[in-house]
């Protein structure tokens, strides 16, 4: 039986947070033993600070759980973080330097260039910064590594699998995200409903910049990223979970539609436990994919893309859609966390 990691969640008991706790129930490496969240729910039992919203009823394993500050220490080895990133820079830093590896879903450290934004199946070599961020913030053997902006992760790994293939110049991304992706209560409901809603606050540069540093290359003493270029617009949409980009791509060498598809199916899943038996996943089927059939593929962790044809203006097109609190938000955590312990850094 594999070694149990006990693990601490920051934002424990906000969206993000919930999923963490719904996706490590029965997890065979990690045990929740520590949560903390706000000075609202400091001190609570994490059942009475915790306004549960998933299915199912919270784990009886964490209900008696005192909700902790955000502070070190904490009774944990591991410290997955889903805090409003106002709060995250702060918090992340002082338990990196407390001696614990933070895996973090905020954005506060994401385009720093000495830590990794990582997705395991596209770039598990930039782990290779964490050496290269201890030196350089002097953390001894704590450290922060990310996981991308929601709506990154769904069209990140097909524009990598083409940008080893043929080479992306440039792409235009609009995205229709899922209201969960503002957490709770997020956007209120007499602007989302019967409604498109064309602005999500700092959501258009993250989507214009992370892929290049995600899909970029770790060189031994830093990421060069990948020189395409992005263009972006973010809507938000009335779907609960589940975030769909629709992407138009210039490529530097252009494949033909067998060969572009291909290229897609072909990136390969890792072995870990969180990993889908598809990391990609390519549907003929016309009218897919749509957040309510598809968000759930490969439990939330399968990426899945539809209606790829060539473009008139660019080469091709594409529509892809991901389950943002899990493949774009806690899911990405505990694989990264998965792919640390296997690679002998936890
Ligand atoms: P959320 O539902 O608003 O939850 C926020 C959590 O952080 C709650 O546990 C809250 O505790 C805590 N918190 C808020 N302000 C705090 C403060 N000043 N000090 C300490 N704790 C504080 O937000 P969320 O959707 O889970 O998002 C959390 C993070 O994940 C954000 O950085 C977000 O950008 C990122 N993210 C979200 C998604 C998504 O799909 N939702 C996807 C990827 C990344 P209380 O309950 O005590 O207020």
């Amino acid at each position: 039986m594999s070694k149990r990691y006990r693990v601490g969640i920051l934002g424990a008991t906000g969206t993000v947070g919930q999923r963490f706790v719904q996706l490590l129930e029965g997890h065979p490496q990690f045990e929740i033993t520590a949560m903390a969240a706000s000075d609202r729910s400091a001190g609570k039992l994490y059942s009475e600070a915790c306004a549960w919203k998933l299915p199912g009823a919270m784990s009886e394993s964490v209900r008696d759980l005192i909700v902790r500050p955000i502070e070190p220490p904490l009774d944990c080895d591991i410290v997955f973080s889903s805090l409003p990133s106002s709060a995250a820079r702060e918090a992340e830093e002082a338990f990196a330097r407390a001696g614990y590896p933070v895996i973090s879903n905020s954005s506060s450290y994401r385009m720093d260039e000495d830590i990794p934004l990582l997705m395991p199946e596209i770039n598990a070599d930039h782990l290779g910064l964490i050496d290269i961020q201890r030196e350089k913030r002097g953390f001894g053997k704590g450290f922060i590594v990310t996981n991308p902006n929601c709506a990154v992760a769904s069209f990140a790994p097909p524009l990598a699998a083409l940008h080893r293939r043929f080479g992306v110049e440039a792409a235009i991304v609009t995205t229709l995200q899922a209201i969960s992706g503002a957490g709770y209560p997020g956007v209120a409901s007499l602007d989302i409903t019967d409604n498109v809603f064309p602005y999500i606050a700092g959501e258009e540069p993250k989507v214009e910049t992370e892929a290049q540093k995600l899909i970029g290359t770790f060189t031994g003493i830093g990421v060069q990223k990948a020189d395409f270029t992005i263009s972006a617009q973010c809507f938000r949409v009335n779907v609960i979970d589940g975030h769909t980009a629709s992407v138009r791509v210039k490529l530097r060498d252009v494949g033909t539609l067998e060969e572009v598809v291909a290229s897609m199916r072909e990136f390969p899943s890792l072995g870990l436990h969180s990993s889908p038996a598809n990391f990609i996943e390519v549907t003929d089927e016309p009218t897919r994919p749509q957040p309510r059939l598809d968000r759930d593929a490969g439990s939330g962790m399968t990426i899945t893309v539809g209606r790829v044809f060539p473009d008139n203006v660019f080469d091709y097109r594409f529509i892809a859609l991901s389950h943002n609190t899990v493949r774009g938000a806690a899911g990405s955590a505990i694989l990264n966390a998965e792919l640390l312990i296997d690679r002998g850094i936890i």
